[in-house]
């Protein structure tokens, strides 16, 4: 911004060196208000760019978890006051900056907005990232997801659009102009763990909206299969719920469901057993009863508390923690065992054993999970291998037939031997080739 904008006695939100309560500009000349505008507008992309870079940068580090956490968005969304929309963007757009930092300079001049950055953040790559920024220079949005639809016409984005928009326009609630809208709102509703990169191309979130006091509209496409289980359970509910009210069908279907969530996840139960196993050291295993008074005491929500005194808010991804690390001889006593985010039970892992250390041991993890995946694919097509060639031995055999046209084992045995000379015969061939064998007794060939 020149030294002309900022002039004090020219604008009134720089008057000594700091912006003063009166947003009131009447008194500008029409010139001096257009060019402050436009210096405004400028100064903003530099700042976006170097707020991005600073995004980038604090995730990367994950100074979240030590700040009570448990992932970037949610550190933008409470702790830096962004609306939801505006923390994804803008963690999306930092993401793919790091990877391909013309993005920051191209931003911070102008050549890119923030929508373009997140439209083109999941088509980026090392070979077209160079020439599909350049190429989206200066364009508004909607000509940049021209662009996007040129360059990647198969990708599930436009897959996707088309869903909605059909879905949107079959009852009558949405123009097909709104179908972004309808997009970002999905993508901005999401949840805490959030993985920006992926937003175009996940199929398409329920719509979960305040609309009154206590009252919420939920609006999710489901598929021909929830769809009968939903009308399967309202007729099963006619006799409790006769106006066959889906919400309150719904709301029956979480009661049952949570039920059986709560029991695999904390093992909570009506009738807990009188008979309590001994703790004993050295095990990860948690008994039942020291996981609901754990559950009860931390009430759903992760323990991790930052020097500040905040407390993390997730209650998704819960895991159960040793206070005290199982291979320095922890138990799992209800004192000892506490509530974590799966985030923040790394984290105190990373403070305990060293990330680089930690980050071994998930590579080692996955590469272990990756490798039994592939032995379990390779034994399932083995089996299928092998049952799909005893069907097909089993269809080929006419010894059954035979039999049960009267002929005897032996003879039957010999007549198939025959049809060896038609390898890749039908069943109704070789039947034909092994009778042609045979003299027919009492009963007449019927076709196979
Ligand atoms: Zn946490």
């Amino acid at each position: 911004m020149s030294a002309e904008v900022l002039a004090p006695a020219m604008n009134p939100f720089f008057a000594c060196g700091g912006p003063v309560k009166s947003y009131s500009l009447t008194h500008l000349a029409d010139r001096n208000l257009l060019h402050d505008l436009a210096a405004l507008v400028a100064r903003d992309r530099s700042t976006t760019a170097t707020l991005l870079a600073h995004i980038g940068e604090v995730d990367a580090r994950k100074l979240y978890l030590p700040a009570a956490h448990s992932s970037m968005y949610a550190y933008c969304v409470q702790e830096l006051r962004l609306s939801e929309d505006s923390a994804y963007k803008r963690i999306q757009a930092a993401r793919a900056a790091r990877q391909f930092p013309l993005v920051f300079e191209m931003l911070a001049d102008g050549r890119l907005h923030l929508s373009a950055v997140c439209l083109l953040a999941t088509h980026l790559n090392a070979e077209n990232a160079p020439g599909l920024l350049l190429d989206a220079s200066h364009k508004t949005k909607s000509e940049v997801e021209q662009l996007i639809a040129k360059r990647f016409p198969s990708t599930e984005m436009l897959e996707l659009t088309q869903l909605i928009s059909a879905a949107a326009i079959d009852h009558g609630q949405l123009a097909p102009g709104q179908v972004h809208a309808l997009h970002e709102v999905h993508a901005g509703a999401s949840v805490d763990q959030l993985a920006p990169g992926q937003v175009q191309t996940i199929a398409p979130r329920a719509r979960l909206q305040p609309i009154a006091s206590q009252r919420f509209a939920l609006q999710v496409m489901v598929g021909q299969g929830t769809h009968d289980k939903l009308r399967y359970a309202q007729s099963l509910l006619r006799h409790q719920i006769p106006s066959g009210d889906m919400a309150a069908v719904l709301d029956r279907a979480l009661d049952a469901l949570i039920v059986k969530l709560e029991k695999s996840k904390f093992a909570a139960t009506d009738r807990p057993h009188a008979r309590r196993q001994p703790l004993s050291r050295g095990t990860r295993h948690i008994p039942a009863h020291v996981k609901r008074a754990v559950w009860a005491r931390d009430g759903g929500q992760c323990t991790f508390v930052s020097e500040t005194g905040h407390r993390c808010q997730a209650r998704a991804l819960l895991e159960f923690d040793h206070i005290e690390e199982v291979a320095r001889g922890g138990t799992a006593s209800t004192d000892r065992v506490r509530l974590r985010c799966r985030a923040h039970n790394q984290y105190a892992a990373e403070c305990t054993f060293g990330a680089e250390f930690m980050r071994h041991k998930r590579q080692e993890a996955r590469r272990a999970a990756a490798k039994k995946r592939e032995t379990m694919a390779r034994e399932a097509a083995a089996c299928a291998a092998t049952q799909a060639a005893v069907e097909r031995e089993r269809e080929r055999d006419v010894i059954p037939w035979l039999r049960r046209l009267g002929y005897r084992a032996d003879e039957s045995r010999r007549a198939a031997e025959r049809c060896e000379v038609i390898p890749d015969g039908s069943l109704e061939d070789r039947v034909r080739l092994a009778l042609s064998f045979l003299c027919p007794r009492s009963v007449t060939p019927a076709p196979a």
